[in-house]
């Protein structure tokens, strides 16, 4: 591609509406532009990195025995309402009528649609199992569209469904999709974890994220340094016991007068203790009532784990009001004793004794509180993982990275083919209800999550494989016959050769043009230069390492397709 004949209009300073690395980048090296608030148009520059994401998606898919096919995105009401997320789903469906006045969405996930025709299309059970797939434009009306690529309104999506005659072959799909997940991110150069993940609101039991690690990334990813064990933080297992037997500290629970002081770090600071030696209650409120919930005062709770001991998937942090009903106190001053909603506490509180606790009184705590002065219904992993904490599976230690979630696995169950009845008829003509799985990535949001990996401040540094070309080579005297023709002959020979090469031929500056090559993140360089020309050299510079090597001109080529090839 020559460089003057492009459409790529890039930006010399930092776009002021752009937040993250990635759309900042993303906006000056031409690959998108905003035309409304989460909707971008994609440039060519762009789009040759989405292509390349959807490329290794799709082959990575068809080998693990997927089928691509292609769905509306226009989507009617109707397939939504026999599951019940026509309403579940919110504002965040964009809900649209036809000139008939006939309900439709523009369609955020696609579980609905692909079961809609499996179940009209699937009979016995020797169609089964299947995987269904497409790369597909979603649109999801967040309140707060942010980011770029990265939380868009409307982005692309591959999205898979699985459907098998059981859960031992529904289990067999998700684990053939992670491998293929594996692959997918290794082929596109990323540094990723796969973590155990909460389901959220699709549902199923069997779920994980594909995290791609960035220093900037939303997510918090708890990581084992001895095994493969990673989640998200909101999942992230906390291995303890649960005491056998409680300790007694041979104490009276006694009041102490805390005036003002309601944070555990005031509270602490007031009396002369560890938070270590502080129970802290907090009141939850769900569909099933309110509940007190006890961790230790350095300890945070983790909602997730609560609604899952308690069964309450609507268990919210109760609201002061609530709070001061409960307790007769304001926050800050709730405390187990005498308390009239069930209690649950997390493993560590099990092994405490002659702790202080809030008095539900305004400006009161308890202190020499032990477990046999209330009554717990349950102990269970309640806390939120810490740097340091042993790993659930091997005893390792516990650390934190950050992440962008790229892609989710999930296994479904029969949630969305119960609802539908999609059904098959088995060996004995008896009918069964479809196991399913459902597979998701953010094509744009890779490509995002791989700048925000993959940069410094001089702009883009493209991993190989998603690379918008591989090869940017630089003529730095056009208007010279002698550089011309060489820098000529180089691209032509590239071109033959099937690189993707950016021939930045245009009567610019030198400076400007190694600006534009450093931004674009192209991962090589061949510049051709006057001097060089005489000495009969070129320069090759990788945009990772920054190494650079003089080499002669009619090697240029050789050694261009050796280092992409030792890169790919
Ligand atoms: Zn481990």
């Amino acid at each position: 591609m020559r460089y003057s004949k492009y459409f790529l209009p890039t930006l010399r300073e930092v776009p002021a509406d752009a937040e993250v690395t990635s759309h900042q980048l993303m906006l000056r090296s031409g690959m998108v532009r905003r035309i409304a608030a989460g909707i971008y148009d994609i440039l060519p520059m762009g789009l040759r990195v989405i292509r390349k994401v959807e490329n290794i998606i799709r082959e990575e898919m068809n080998r693990a025995g997927a089928h691509e096919l292609f769905m509306p995105s226009i989507l009617p009401a109707e397939l939504w309402q026999e599951t019940g997320r026509w309403d579940f789903y919110g504002k965040e469906l964009l809900r649209i009528r036809d000139r008939h006045g006939r309900e439709f969405c523009y369609g955020p996930t696609h579980e609905e649609i692909f079961t809609d025709l499996v179940r009209r299309d699937i009979r016995s059970y020797r169609q089964l199992p299947q995987n269904l797939y497409q790369i597909q434009t979603k649109f999801r009306d967040e309140v707060r569209p942010r980011f770029g690529l990265m939380r868009g309104r409307e982005f692309s999506m591959k999205d898979a469904y699985s459907f098998d005659r059981d859960r031992t072959g529904a289990e067999e799909s998700y684990r053939v999709m992670r491998e293929a997940y594996t692959a997918i991110f290794k082929r596109c150069g990323l540094q990723f974890r796969a973590v155990e993940a909460d389901s959220g609101k699709i549902g199923g039991s069997l779920s994980q994220e594909f995290m791609v690690l960035a220093e900037t990334g939303e997510d918090s990813v708890v990581s084992c340094d001895g095994c493969d064990y990673a989640a998200n933080l909101e999942m992230a297992e906390v291995k303890g016991e649960v005491s056998g037997s409680f300790a007694d500290s041979g104490q009276d629970p006694e009041k102490v007068d805390t005036p003002g002081q309601k944070t555990v770090q005031e509270v602490t600071d007031f009396l002369g203790i560890s938070p270590i030696n502080l129970v802290k209650t907090i009141i939850m409120n769900g569909d099933k009532g309110a509940v007190g919930v006890l961790v230790r005062g350095d300890h945070e709770v983790n909602p997730v784990k609560v609604r899952r001991l308690v069964d309450d998937e609507t268990l919210e942090l109760a609201e002061p009001e609530l709070v001061q009903k409960v307790t007769g106190a304001p926050v800050g001053f709730a405390g187990p004793l005498e308390l009239d909603i069930p209690l649950y506490a997390d493993n560590a509180v099990s092994h405490m004794s002659g702790f202080v606790t809030g008095g539900n009184a305004a400006d009161v705590h308890m202190q020499g509180v032990d477990l046999s002065d209330f009554i717990v219904k349950a102990f269970g992993d309640l806390r939120e993982a810490v740097q340091g904490d042993p790993c659930p599976r091997c005893g390792g230690s516990l650390t934190f990275l950050r992440g962008i979630e790229v892609g989710h696995i999930f296994y479904l169950g029969t949630k969305y083919s119960e609802a539908m009845k999609a059904h098959y008829l088995d060996e004995s003509g008896a009918e069964q209800v479809i196991e399913m799985g459902c597979y998701g990535i953010g094509v744009g949001r890779t490509a995002a999550a791989a700048i925000e990996q993959n940069h410094d401040e001089k702009g883009i540094i493209w991993p190989v494989p998603i690379a918008p070309f591989t090869v940017a080579l630089l003529s730095l005297d056009p208007g010279k016959e002698e550089v011309h023709a060489v820098a000529e002959a180089i691209y032509d020979d590239l071109i033959q050769m099937g690189v993707e090469v950016l021939f930045d031929e245009r009567e610019e500056r030198p400076g400007v043009k190694f600006n534009d090559a450093d931004l674009l993140g192209i991962p090589l360089r061949v510049t051709v230069g006057g001097r060089g020309v005489k000495e009969g050299v070129a320069e090759i510079k990788e945009r990772a390492t920054g190494e650079e090597q003089k080499v002669p001109i009619e090697k240029v080529v050789e050694i261009v397709k050796e280092m992409i090839d030792a890169r790919s």
